[in-house]
């Protein structure tokens, strides 16, 4: 009984995803509005390879994400050597988010780096698909305090294992993966930055995940988290969380 209106809850909180799957693909290795992993970057004009203003080194590119239905292009660079997680006191530009609004293919100019990238990732094309998500257990006792009651009632012992199972009955993805929109997955505990400019609380926006193929780690297996403003929409936060 406590089951079935466990279900019922969750269905309401049913959101939908895009899952980025990363496969090594020559067709990576040229610039392009797709969402993909290394290779060269989508750029426009006026752009130049970014550089970390702390080490001076040229930033990496990770990826880039085709929102289709903002119609926007979100391109990400790192700096392995600084490794930023996203605190208060890193300084600026040590991780960069571009956004394009209605990328095409005429746009695009070439940018290149001078200095070779031992920590580019294996260029990628992506495999796309649409799954559903819940929160994770942190994430539900601020999205459904009844929900995080009712599992506690069920399983006192292990309330978690009971809402696992319920995310799996309702044929929601229960791992880590690369996203764009949905529910965060977090490593450690839920995080949920201010935007520097408005204080409004940032919205998640997308989690890139540690991709064997793309020859991509974060840490001990860890994920990178964006949340965005929902004001100023330029506005990005990372957030660096590994095991
Ligand atoms: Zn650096
Ligand atoms: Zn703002």
């Amino acid at each position: 009984m406590s089951k079935e209106k466990l279900d019922g809850l969750l269905k309401s909180l049913v959101t939908k995803a895009l899952k980025l799957e990363p496969q090594s693909d020559d067709a990576a290795l040229v610039a392009s509005c797709h969402s993909k992993f290394g290779g060269p970057p989508y750029a426009e004009v006026g752009d130049t390879w970014p550089s970390c203003p702390t080490c001076k080194k040229e930033l990496t590119f990770i990826n880039q994400i085709h929102n289709e239905i903002e119609q926007q292009l979100f391109v990400f660079y790192y700096c392995n050597e600084c490794f930023p997680c996203g605190f208060g006191d890193e300084e600026k530009g040590q991780w960069i988010v571009k956004l394009y609004n209605e990328p095409s293919r005429s746009k695009i100019v070439e940018i290149n780096r001078i200095s070779n990238d031992e920590f580019a990732p294996t260029p990628c094309m992506v495999i796309t698909s649409i799954v559903e998500v819940l929160p994770d257990w942190e994430g539900i006792a601020s999205a459904s305090e009844e929900v995080s009651e009712l599992c506690c009632k069920i399983n006192d012992d292990s309330p978690w294992e009971e809402y696992e199972e319920a995310v799996e009955r309702a044929g929601c993805l229960n791992d880590y993966a690369t996203l764009l929109g949905g529910y965060p997955r977090f490593v450690q505990s839920e995080a949920g930055p201010a935007c520097p400019e408005c204080n409004s609380e940032m919205i998640f926006y997308a989690q890139v995940d540690s991709e064997d193929e793309a020859n991509i780690m974060w840490g001990d297996v860890g994920l990178v988290y964006f949340f965005r403003c929902p004001v100023h929409k330029n506005q990005f936060q990372l957030e660096l969380q590994c095991h």
